[in-house]
């Protein structure tokens, strides 16, 4: 099975909660449907940008979107009690229970 494990800081510098947080998760999303499909002229724009600069940008906002996230995380932890661990074993258990993942089978 393949992971991608990326480490992403805790933002010292602001004081998020989770509207404020959601609504800066949905504003980087919102960048990367436009790396995505804006800059790729798939609204009919005039000007599309070269493949690498795509792809840089596409790169560059799913970080944002990520951090982001990783920024959630840190509030539901720290001012809401969450244990994202916990949380994450029953996002992998869901992805398994719809077929999207599988464990490869014991070889015995
Ligand atoms: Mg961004």
């Amino acid at each position: 099975m393949k992971y991608k494990s990326i480490a992403l800081p805790r933002l010292n510098n602001l004081q998020p909660t989770i509207e404020s947080t959601a609504l800066k998760l949905m504003e980087e999303t919102g960048e990367l449907a436009q790396a995505i499909g804006k800059y790729r002229g798939m609204s009919g724009e005039d000007k599309v940008y070269e493949e690498a600069e795509v792809m840089e940008k596409i790169s560059a906002e799913l970080l944002d979107v990520a951090q982001t996230a990783v920024s959630l995380m840190f509030v539901l932890e720290e001012e809401h009690k969450m244990d994202i661990g916990e949380a994450l074993e029953k996002h992998v258990q869901k992805l398994i229970d719809k077929g999207y993942l599988s464990y490869p089978r014991k070889t015995e």
